[in-house]
């Protein structure tokens, strides 16, 4: 296989993933650190992400079930188009996997998607590579086009399926069932609190006593009975053992699949979706520089991981610096900015004194998290504060957060330095 190694004449800012946390990191160096640096050209900004196109994460529990869900071209934004707003050498766009982190010798290499590799030496680095789903039905575990496949395949089977079952009572089964639910079985009339005979058995299995576990109690009943008015079952204190035929739900989104319980029941699905939380994509790190599940360990106030060496950052899912959300990559992205501006910046002998101290980082931990339970219900809180369906549906519930990508994929949202 050919290998390319890059030019070394240009200092590299790697990132790695182009999501979220990739994607702002990008826009708001490019927009707001790399010009304040002294000789800026010899600067070059660098994604590298086994998908070319971002999307809207958060919309896949209704984006499963058919592309009529959502605009196509707005669920997906090309990255590197996202960025030609910026001068031609200041950006670069690498479509492909990062394979290995060699972080003592500052090098990454880089399965790319044309099939040779390449090896970069990087003057900074931003891990930024997220997490994947045991599930292939809810994100860029590679890239869109292995998204899409797996969307097709399961919404072929979808008419036929007459039992369902979503493993993991957090937000994203809950968010399933309730998509499917409604999809599948339409609602139960204001007076009765339960679908009576729905089409399509839809069961979720929380391995909790109750569902929605960072919400308060109240709020979860309420979901479970918006739940029950689409015809989907609660069973609780039960976890998945096994499923077979093994790879069942993973390997592929469409096999029949039986489940053995933790109590020994068993459960027949023709489609099962595990929604059991994610892992990191971190197996091209080395071990040292990993917490216990696998996330990079990073500081949680500067977001530098420490011990790995100078300029070498982490944001996003494959962090550990705070929970795996949205609104908290976005409320680090300005500090983590502000922070690779200080290193680069005393890096090229600026005094001390004149560059300022660290910006930190601070988690906001109060109870926030909305919940769509079909196209027009929820339950959620904010800020600590618990919303009413209606909030629910108007901030997240009409389309999944798709009215705020735009703005994040194009840079707007970081036009001004925060
Ligand atoms: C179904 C679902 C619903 C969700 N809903 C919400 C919600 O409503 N609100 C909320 O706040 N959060 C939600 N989340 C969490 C949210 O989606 C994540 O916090 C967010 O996507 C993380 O962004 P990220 O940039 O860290 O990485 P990710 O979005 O995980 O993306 C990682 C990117 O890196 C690429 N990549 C992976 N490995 C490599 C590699 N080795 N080399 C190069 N590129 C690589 C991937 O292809 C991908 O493009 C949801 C998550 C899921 C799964």
């Amino acid at each position: 296989m050919a290998q390319n190694t890059t030019p070394t004449s240009q200092k590299e800012i790697v990132i790695l993933g182009g999501s979220y946390g990739g994607v702002s990191t990008a826009h708001y160096l490019l927009k707001h650190v790399v010009p304040c640096l002294p000789n800026k050209g010899s600067y070059q900004v660098i994604i590298v992400s086994a998908s070319s196109q971002a999307m809207c994460r958060p919309a896949c529990p209704r984006a499963l079930i058919s592309d009529d869900m959502f605009p196509q071209e707005k669920l997906f934004v090309n990255i590197p188009k996202a960025f030609e707003q910026y001068p031609k050498d200041s950006f670069r766009f690498i479509h492909g996997t990062a394979t290995e982190l060699d972080h003592t010798n500052r090098t990454v290499s880089v399965s790319l998607e044309i099939g040779s590799t390449e090896k970069i030496d990087f003057y900074a680095l931003v891990i930024a590579t997220g997490a994947s789903t045991p599930s292939p039905l809810l994100g860029l575990n590679r890239d869109d086009k292995f998204l899409r496949t797996n969307w097709t395949a399961f919404r072929k089977e979808l008419p036929t399926a007459k039992s369902i079952v979503i493993a993991g009572g957090g937000p994203t089964g809950i968010e399933i069932a309730g998509e499917l639910g409604e999809f599948l079985n339409g609602r139960a009339g204001w007076f009765s609190s339960k679908l009576a005979n729905p089409k399509v058995h839809i069961t979720v299995v929380s391995g909790d006593s109750r569902i929605l576990p960072a919400l308060r109690p109240a709020i979860a009943k309420k979901a479970e009975e918006y739940l029950a008015k689409v015809g989907v079952t609660i069973v609780k204190n039960a976890r998945v053992k096994t499923v077979a035929p093994h790879g069942a739900g993973t390997d592929s989104a469409t096999t029949k699949a039986t489940l053995t319980l933790e109590d020994g029941k068993t459960l027949d699905a023709d489609l099962y979706i595990p929604a059991t939380g994610t892992r990191p994509n971190t197996s091209f790190i080395d071990k040292a520089l990993l917490t216990a599940d696998g996330r990079v360990e990073n500081n949680a106030s500067t977001l530098r991981v420490e011990k790995a060496g100078p300029r070498i950052y982490a944001v996003g899912d494959a962090a550990s610096y705070a929970r795996p959300a949205v609104h908290l990559i976005l409320n680090a992205i300005p500090v983590l900015c502000a922070n690779i501006k200080r290193d680069l910046l005393l890096a090229s002998r600026k005094e001390k004194s004149s560059v300022g101290g660290d910006r930190l980082f601070k988690e906001d931990t109060r109870e926030t998290q909305m919940v769509p339970i079909g196209k027009s219900k929820g339950v959620g809180a904010a800020m600590g504060y618990q919303l009413p369906s209606f909030l629910v549906w108007l901030i997240k519930g009409r389309d999944y957060w798709l009215w705020t990508t735009g703005s994040l994929w194009s840079g707007k949202h970081w036009a001004k330095e925060s």
